[in-house]
């Protein structure tokens, strides 16, 4: 349920000190060391998971639920205009830390923060592709 070589194991620990915003038995919430924004904070489950392809149903369930507490109170806190809540599995969409984690960002009006991407246009045939794997 840990892994010795990972990081976010030892902060949720406890044995590395990190800016805590929540500790409960299964979470640690701390404030990321690069924010995008002011406020910017990472839910760590205490058990190690990679990413959200391996963690357990329930801890998945309720670090959703812990994100809603969270930013209904960190809005208020912070004043701020909104949210993203960002999750990242594997290096190709840009998890750097395989220990599984939510972003809770904090969006400000007219802030600049960039978690954009081009939009394209759905094609007839990945649509119909898609739809047909699926089944
Ligand atoms: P990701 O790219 O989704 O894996 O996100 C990793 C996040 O962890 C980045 O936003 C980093 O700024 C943050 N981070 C890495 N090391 C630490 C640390 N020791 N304490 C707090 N945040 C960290
Ligand atoms: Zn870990």
């Amino acid at each position: 349920m840990r892994d010795e070589n990972c990081i976010f194991c030892k902060i949720a620990a406890g044995e590395i000190p990190s800016a805590t915003l929540y500790e409960d038995d299964d979470f640690r919430v701390i404030l990321d060391l690069g924010p995008a924004s002011k406020g910017h904070a990472l839910i760590l489950p205490k058990n190690h998971y990679r990413n959200l392809y391996d963690i357990d149903d329930e801890v998945a369930s309720k670090a959703i639920l812990l994100a809603k507490k969270m930013i209904t109170k960190l809005t208020d806190v912070l004043n701020c205009d909104g949210y993203n809540i960002v999750q990242n599995n594997e290096e190709a969409a840009g998890q750097t830390v395989f220990h599984f984690h939510m972003h809770m960002i904090p969006r400000y009006k007219n802030d600049n923060v960039g978690l954009g991407w081009h939009m394209g246009e759905l094609s007839e045939a990945d649509k119909n592709e898609i739809l047909e794997k699926l089944k």
